[in-house]
Parts: structure tokens; C-alpha cells; sequence
């Protein structure tokens, strides 16, 4: 973890004027608690944590100790760091983009199975907490870095009733939270609003997606069918450097256009950034979140490129002295009084690196468009099919094979 350097600051004056682009509403614009505020959710968390593994454990010393070991694990996946910002959505709070918002079902769900790795108890166990969907294989754009490049355009596989069954096998799998991909899923909208309609007591749902077909009246339907929040793909703070990365004229103003309707639907918003080598300046990163945090977002997802996809073959892997800056802002915005209001900084590199692989059936999966299983977005070789094969079947599979890139996680 670096220091904190405040000299790296840059003016918090919105580039959405300097991109020329629609403004957006601030209607929605305190959804970020800190402060003393977010002291108070901590140690309110932290009593239902406490009375959660009461009731499950009982009054006894090796409960304590269980819960030192719950607070270390958080530790070791997210810093050293008590947790300083919340997002707030509806009457939801969450600290991080991959776990369920507090109060829910959900979120008990997975921290009793996290307890229950701790110290195995009679709770259930929810092995799969988490799953990314590519629901189709249809999309406009033609992205530099894409990871479904090989999948792209060609016919559909998965009709709604296979999407539907693969939905149920992983609510029956526990699943707590799913994030919907492709392709572009919001070509799909119909098929999520079903979906989401059905399952969403069960499970969180997320939509990844560049901006296409999110329209205000696609916002509203999505929101009133119970979606959670939206991932949006964006690149870069500027129009024509982010088209270009997306090899589309209109893929920056459908992104924005995609927060804007978003946030005004009360959605939480996540923006993802693809950090390139050519990108990789901390002005840039901080360029970045100054112009995301003027569109009202919630969190930045800090994503290594990978030589997988469209990029396989391409000498794109960053080195450490940029790994060390993806670092350094990481840390920054999330700590530093600088940037209180700032969005939270998610970086599963780093996540990663801290505590090995949390994919590849440990606690997530991937499933891609031919219903096919794979550890992550980035790992390409199946374990499975959702379709055809008992998902924990597949997923002991995976958990044998591992990750390509980084050690199986212990916690
Ligand atoms: S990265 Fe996403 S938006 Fe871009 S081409 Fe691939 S599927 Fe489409």
C-alpha cells in the first residue's frame, strides 16, 4: 500500500462540460455515506455480525474467535483499512461492489458461509456466492480488449428457457448475487426484465453493459423489475478516446447516456475502466475519477488487461510499475480525506494478489454464452456445461483445475 500523496490532486470541477456531453442529474447524488455516517453503518454492520454468528454459534469463546478471523479475512482481500465509505441504494447498503447489499437475505447468506468456512457449522453451506451470465452473443460495438471476441455475433445458443434454467441452477446453488454480460445484454432486455422478475428475491441482480438500447424507458423497466445496479464500460474520460477504443462514434454518449438514465431510475452505477498500458498515468486515473464522480457514480472497477479474446497474442499485461500505480489510486480514493465523496475503487487485481483466486468455483464462476463454465471472464477453458451437467459437479471440477494466473484462495 502506498502513502497517501496529496499532491497528486486534480481540480474536482466536472469534464462533463469539456466533453461536451448531456449533463447529469444530482438528483440522486448523496447514494455515497461517509464520514461520521459511515462510522455509524460500520459499527451497526459489525452488531449484526455479532448477532448473526450468536445465534448461529451460541455464546462462546470460539465464536469471538471465528469473528476475528471473519474480520482478518476482510482484511487480507480489501487492506488493513476499517471501511470508510458505503454506497447507499434504497434502504440497501454495501461496501463493495461483489457482496449483497446489508439488511438482506442475501447478505446473511454470505456471511454465514463465510463464517461457516471459518468454523462449520449447521448453516447451509453456499458454496457459490457469485456468478458472472453472458446471455448473449449479439453486440454492436467491436472493442479492443474484448474477452467474448471468439463468441461474438455468431448464432444464439441460449434460448430464455435455457437462460431461465441456468438461472435456477444457480439460485438452487445459492447464489447471492448475478451479474448479467455478453455480447451486449441490453439487446436482451425483454429476457432480464423476465428473469429478474422471477429471481430477484433470490438474488442481486447487475447488468454489464457499454450503453447500447439503455434508454430511460429501459432504465425504468429494469429498476421496477427489481435490478439492483448497472456495470457500464467506460474507458476514458474523453469522447473520441473512448469511441476509438470501442470502435464506435456513439458508444461514449450511450455509456453516459446509460449512468445518466440509470441514476435517474435511483440504480447504483458502476463504471468499469479497462487501465491499457497507454492509459496507465495516475493523471489519467485521477482525470478519471473526477469525471465518474461528477456522473453521480458509485464505484470504479479497475480492470488488468488480459491477452485473452480480441487482445490474444498482444503484448498488453501491464508491469509492476504500473500494477503499483492502479495501487497507489486504489488505496488514495478510497482512503484518503481527499476523496471522501469519491467512488469506491474495486480492484480485483490487487484482491487477487492479496488472496489468491476467489473465481474458479472458490466462491464464483463464469458462464458463457453457450452456457458453457469457465473459472472467470478471462479463463476460456470450460470445466462444464450449465445445461447439461450438475452445476456442483462442474464446479468441484473447476476447484481441481484452479486458476491460471493466481494461487486457489485459502480463506
Ligand atoms: S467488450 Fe462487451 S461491448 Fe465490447 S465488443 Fe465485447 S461484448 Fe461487445
Amino acid at each position: 500500500m502506498s502513502t497517501i500523496n496529496k499532491t497528486d490532486t486534480l481540480e474536482n470541477k466536472s469534464n462533463a462540460q469539456s466533453n461536451n456531453i448531456i449533463s447529469v442529474t444530482r438528483r440522486n447524488a448523496t447514494h455515497i455515506i461517509t464520514g461520521y455516517k459511515a462510522r455509524l453503518q460500520r459499527v451497526k454492520f459489525r452488531l449484526h455480525i455479532l448477532k448473526l454468528a450468536l445465534q448461529t454459534y451460541g455464546w462462546k469463546r470460539s465464536t469471538f474467535s471465528m469473528l476475528k478471523q471473519l474480520e482478518q479475512k476482510r482484511r487480507i482481500v480489501h487492506g488493513e483499512f476499517p471501511i470508510t465509505k458505503w454506497v447507499q441504494s434504497n434502504d440497501r447498503i454495501a461496501f463493495t461492489l461483489y457482496n449483497p447489499g446489508y439488511p438482506s437475505q442475501q447478505c446473511d447468506d454470505v456471511l454465514l458461509e463465510e463464517m461457516n468456512r471459518i468454523a462449520p457449522s449447521s448453516v447451509i453451506a453456499r458454496p457459490i456466492r457469485f456468478a458472472h451470465f453472458a446471455i448473449t452473443k449479439k453486440c454492436p460495438l467491436s472493442c479492443e480488449h474484448c474477452f467474448e471476441w471468439d463468441n461474438l455475433n455468431k448464432k444464439e445458443i441460449l434460448d430464455y428457457n435455457d437462460l431461465r434454467n441456468i438461472v435456477l441452477k444457480l439460485k438452487q446453488a445459492g447464489i447471492s448475487q448475478l451479474h448479467i454480460s455478453g455480447g451486449e445484454p441490453m439487446l436482451r432486455v425483454n429476457d432480464i426484465v423476465k428473469l429478474c422478475e422471477e429471481f430477484c428475491n433470490s438474488m442481486e441482480f447487475w447488468i454489464l453493459t457499454a450503453g447500447y438500447n439503455f434508454t430511460k424507458e429501459n432504465a425504468t423497466r429494469l429498476k421496477q423489475a427489481g435490478v439492483t445496479g448497472i456495470i457500464v464500460s467506460l474507458d476514458h474520460y474523453n469522447k473520441s478516446m473512448h469511441n476509438t477504443f470501442r470502435q464506435s462514434k456513439d458508444a461514449f454518449d450511450n455509456a453516459i447516456n446509460a449512468i445518466k438514465y440509470a441514476r435517474q431510475a435511483d440504480m447504483v452505477v458502476a463504471v468499469t475502466l479497462c487501465a491499457t498500458k497507454s492509459f496507465l498515468t495516475k493523471e489519467n486515473l485521477y482525470r478519471y475519477a473526477s469525471f465518474v464522480h461528477s456522473l453521480d457514480v458509485s464505484y470504479i472497477q479497475l480492470l488488468e488487461p488480459k491477452a485473452v479474446g480480441h487482445y490474444a497474442g498482444k503484448d498488453v499485461t501491464i508491469n509492476t510499475e504500473q500494477i503499483k500505480i492502479l495501487e497507489d489510486v486504489y488505496f488514495e480514493i478510497n482512503y484518503s480525506p481527499t476523496y471522501t465523496h469519491y467512488p469506491i475503487v474495486v480492484y480485483l487485481g490487487d484482491y487477487q494478489r492479496n488472496a489468491g483466486c476467489l473465481a474458479a468455483g472458490n466462491r464464483a464462476l463464469y458462464i458463457d454464452t453457450n452456457g458453457d463454465v469457465l473459472a472467470c471472464t478471462f479463463c476460456h477453458i470450460p470445466s462444464g456445461n450449465a445445461l447439461r451437467d450438475e452445476l456442483m459437479d462442474v464446479v468441484n471440477r473447476m476447484r481441481k483445475k484452479g486458476c491460471s494466473d493466481y494461487i486457489a484462495s485459502v480463506l
